[in-house]
């Protein structure tokens, strides 16, 4: 770990600044800009395990994870070596390989709800497809999303977004036809009541509720007791579909998911992050009846050019199979608890009111002492303060999610001495903000 001192971040600033006027805002995506913490944005060199380090040689213990893959730790030199393998073969085809029947069927016997899968290339590409094929199987147009929940950048989920539209506090992004999204309705995460209502009103053009099942992009957000099964419920009496937008959840929760870890079975799941193993991969599933209709199959059309790439697969394939060895979910429970548990109990004994959990590789922690049921309650959280926690902790060697409103993300890598520097770091940024 680096000490406040010795934290340079000459190189990351020189690149940073030139990849300003070559890129929007320098980045390839919003949130690595630290529009809302602030301070200078690390540019990153190699990543290996917990660790990641920057173009300056600073080490740090990573809980961002890049965004969620990294659960294995990254660079797992099985995964690698498996890549390496895969490699020498080439690196696209276009065409149907072995693999993808392979990282398919491990889906499928995870997945309580995939019976039949389709590789997609991203979360947003898998979110966008599974809405066309809800609104297919249904001949219904409308959605329920939920405030502050994230289901990547397609036009009709950007209403009231999570993730980086609510980190840079954005309203509705321009460039979306209201046309697009008068077919988006939305209600407060955790409220039942709310998506009762809209059903009443609009009881046969629903084609169905999206949600994430446990929220990660408005901060960590878990469903209350009852709501999914509400969900459930309401869904089957108005003849919709339930959706899970497991791109976070799935096999970082659980195996099997939210699905798996809250017993409650959607209709349809779309998947990323860990699936791809560090590599491009988004996926949906769902009732073979419902993915019947996806073309060749039936009519509705959805296709990719790299979808089902040879070492997309590959990587998820050994990802999948290190998950599936012994007591993983223990490991990655115990070491995220300690780290929730103490980062809290740091907090407020520094003096400050803080809520927050974690459920197995999955944490957060809010600026605010009353407890986060929804985004309105999350938007409360003094971003401000998180902003500066999170400069701190830069400074010490420990990589956070640069936004309030984003979950963090432990690996089988993480080990107890980890969690015990990055609580000693916590404990100095705290008591001094
Ligand atoms: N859904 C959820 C729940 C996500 O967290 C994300 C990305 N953070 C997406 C969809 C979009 O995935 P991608 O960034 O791979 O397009």
């Amino acid at each position: 770990m680096v000490s406040t001192s010795s934290h340079q971040t000459t190189k990351s600033k020189e690149i940073f600044t030139a990849a300003q006027k070559l890129m929007p805002g320098g980045v390839s995506s919003p949130v690595r800009a630290f529009k809302s913490v602030g301070g200078q944005p690390i540019v990153f060199e190699s990543v290996k395990g917990a660790y990641i380090r920057d173009v300056d040689g600073n080490e740090y213990i990573d809980y961002v994870g890049t965004w969620g893959p990294a659960i294995c730790g990254h660079a797992h030199p099985e995964v690698i070596a498996a890549l390496h393998e895969a490699l020498d073969k080439g690196t696209s085809f276009g065409a149907p390989c072995v693999q993808e029947n392979i990282l398919a069927e491990m889906v499928i016997d995870a997945v309580p709800s995939i019976e039949m899968v389709r590789f997609v290339n991203s979360g947003t590409e898998a979110c966008m497809s599974v809405l066309r094929l809800m609104r297919a199987f249904t001949g219904r147009d409308k959605i329920i999303k939920f405030e502050g929940c994230y289901h990547g950048h397609a036009d009709m989920f950007l209403v009231k977004a999570g993730s980086g539209v609510a980190t840079l506090g954005l309203p509705d992004s321009p460039g979306v036809p209201k046309t697009t999204t008068n077919n988006t309705l939305t209600a407060p995460y955790n409220d039942l009541e709310a998506v009762k209502a809209l059903f009443v009103e609009n009881p046969d053009s629903i084609a169905g509720v999206i949600l994430e099942p446990v929220v990660g992009n408005a901060g960590f957000i878990v469903p209350d007791a009852g709501f999914l099964e509400g969900l459930r419920e309401l869904t089957k009496e108005y003849g919709a579909l339930l959706m899970f937008d497991e791109v976070m959840t799935g096999f970082r929760i659980a195996y099997g998911g939210a699905q798996e870890k809250f017993g409650i079975t959607p209709d349809l799941t779309t998947l990323g992050k860990v699936i791809g193993g560090g590599l491009p991969v988004g996926a949906y599933g769902g009732r073979a009846d419902i993915m019947a209709m996806v073309a060749p199959a039936g009519p509705m059309y959805q296709a990719g050019t790299l979808s089902g790439n040879p070492l997309a697969m590959t990587a998820g394939i050994k990802t999948l199979e290190l998950l599936q060895r012994p007591s993983t979910y223990e490991y990655l429970d115990k070491v995220t608890k300690s780290l929730t548990e103490g980062l809290l109990k740091v907090a407020r004994d520094a003096g400050h009111s803080v809520s927050g959990g974690h459920i197995s590789a999955m944490f957060g922690m809010f600026f605010t002492g009353n407890p986060v049921h929804n985004y309105e309650d999350a938007k409360k959280a003094d971003v401000a303060k998180f902003g500066r926690f999170h400069r701190g902790m830069l400074e010490r060697g420990v990589y956070l999610a640069p936004s309030q409103f984003e979950a963090g993300f432990t690996s089988l890598a993480h080990t107890e001495a980890d969690i015990e520097r990055t609580l000693a770091a916590a404990k100095e940024v705290l008591e001094s903000l």
